[in-house]
This record gives structure tokens, sequence and C-alpha cells, in this order.
């Protein structure tokens, strides 16, 4: 009997390891011609324009407008997913469209023309990284056709992907889901992933050419101690001050039930924040 013929992926700290016919933890990446390729490239699974205070994006572009591309896939699997009915599918579940980076540049600049006040593309939605060769290809072009190219992602590839990329974002929103190791597993992540999640915070907020900005979902009972979020905001301000941090409120969404984040938990965790960064939002209040 022969061995069967694996290829590991080296995106996430997952690191799968995929036979012939197989797919990643993220959905969005699986086997292809002997090796692991990004299958959800340019797959797109919503199209929109966006404000860029929508992404979130506090301190970057005021005013402007984001063409907004989303796909299908993620490697986390955060049992609160707002957005699980495409992030934590596959290729058959959902509904997509290719739209290589060419169209997808030829379709923001069709949306300037119509709305002067677009001023490029955001990968977001699902996990942009999972096929990261895409939110790439897209910042080349779109850098060309002098637009900008944005990330909204939880952050969770190894550093040779962000090297990658750094230079060709130009604004990123990063989620820090929480600040333990724990609070990663919980939301599927690898044993490393708290860990290459702060990697590429700083890594980001290193490139000269990038605005970086971070949220945190606050989930009560899970990540909501006054003292979580000052080790958090401490370390953040150790990176760099000027990083605005966005400390949103919770729904219940996709395996959880229960009530939201009470506002005032949201407002008060906000003031302990800001106890280490001058720049704190709330969000979702
Ligand atoms: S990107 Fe996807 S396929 Fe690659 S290691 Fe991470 S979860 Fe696995």
């Amino acid at each position: 009997m022969s061995a069967s013929v694996t290829a590991t992926c080296d995106v996430c700290p997952h690191g799968c390891r995929l036979a012939e016919g197989q797919v990643g933890a993220c959905r969005a990446r699986g086997w292809r011609d002997g090796k692991v390729a990004p299958l959800a490239y340019g797959r797109l699974t919503s199209l929109a324009l966006d404000p860029v205070e929508k992404k979130p994006l506090a301190r970057w572009r005021q005013g402007g407008l984001l063409l907004s591309a989303g796909s299908y896939g993620c490697n986390l699997h955060c049992p609160f997913c707002q957005n699980h009915e495409i992030a934590q599918a596959g290729e058959t579940d959902v509904g997509w469209r290719y739209v290589s980076p060419e169209e997808l540049v030829s379709l923001t600049l069709d949306a300037r023309a119509q709305h002067p006040r677009t001023v490029g593309i955001a990968h977001t939605y699902n996990e942009p990284l999972t096929s990261w060769e895409y939110v790439r290809d897209v910042g080349l072009l779109a850098h060309e056709a002098g637009l900008a190219n944005v990330l909204v992602s939880n952050g969770c590839a190894n550093a040779p992907v962000i090297d990658v990329l750094a230079p060709l974002v130009d604004a990123a929103n990063i989620d820090l889901k929480g600040f333990t190791a724990d609070y990663y597993r919980w939301c599927g992540g690898a044993q490393e992933a708290f860990d290459t999640v702060r990697a590429c915070i700083k890594r980001l907020a290193a490139e000269p050419s990038c605005h970086l900005e971070v949220t945190c979902l606050v989930v009560p009972g899970r990540n909501d101690t006054p003292d979580e979020m000052r080790a958090l905001s401490a370390w953040l301000a150790g990176v760099d001050p000027d990083i605005a941090l966005h400390v949103t409120r919770y729904f219940p969404r996709w395996k959880m039930s229960g009530g939201p984040t009470p506002v005032s938990t949201v407002y008060a965790l906000a003031d302990v924040a800001r106890e280490a960064l001058p720049h704190v939002r709330v969000g979702n209040c």
C-alpha cells in the first residue's frame, strides 16, 4: 500500500496537514495539484460600498467610502461570529462569484466615478488572510490605480504573510479579541494564535505606510474584566500609543445565547483603556 501524500499549509498557526481532496480548518484553503492553495481566491460572496467609519477606522480618511469585498472561510471559529453564514462556510455552502483583482479595481474605479468619496477597497466580512494572495494582488493593482487597500482581519497569520502584505496595506483594523491564550482557544485558535495576532499588530504598527487601528469585542463573562482590558491596552500602548482602540459591544449571534454586553460595561472598560491610550472609541452602543 502506498503512503498517502500530504501537504502542510504554513499560512496560520493551525498548520493544517492536508491530503488530496481535503480543505483546511478555515475552509478557504485546500489541496490542489499537490499543494495547499487558496481555493477561495477571488470568490466573492459580498460586495458593498461602506463608509470608512464602519470598518471601523476612526483616524483615517474620514468621510470616505470603501468598496468592501468578502469571500468565505475563517481560521477562527468564534462562537459569536456575526458573519458566520460566510465566515464559517465552505465553497458549496454559499453563493459566490469569481472577481479577479483587475475586475475589483475596475469596479472600485466605477464606484469612484459615481461616488467621488470612494477611496479604495476593503478586504472584510470573512477572514481575508486565509486568501492573503488576493489581498496582495488587489493591493498591487489598487496602488497603480491610486486606490487604497484596506484590511479588516483577525490578524492570525504567520509572519511571512504579514511581511508581504504590510507594505501593500494602507489601513488595517485588526481584532485583538481578548488578552489571554485561553480566550483565543475558545475562539477556535491554535495554541499560538494569541502570540501570532500580537506579532501581526506589532508588524503592521511598524510599517510606515500602514495606518493601524485595533478592535476588542467585549463578551460578557469571557473577556470583560478591568484587569484584562488594562493588560490589553497597556500592551497596545507599548506597541504604539497612537493606535486607536475600538471597544465594542457584543450581541449574541451564531452559537451564543443570552444578552448583549451591558452598555455600562463597554463604557467602563473604555475608561480603563484610556488609562493607557488616548484614542479609545466605543462601538455598537
Ligand atoms: S490558513 Fe487555513 S488551511 Fe492554512 S493552516 Fe490556517 S486554517 Fe489551515
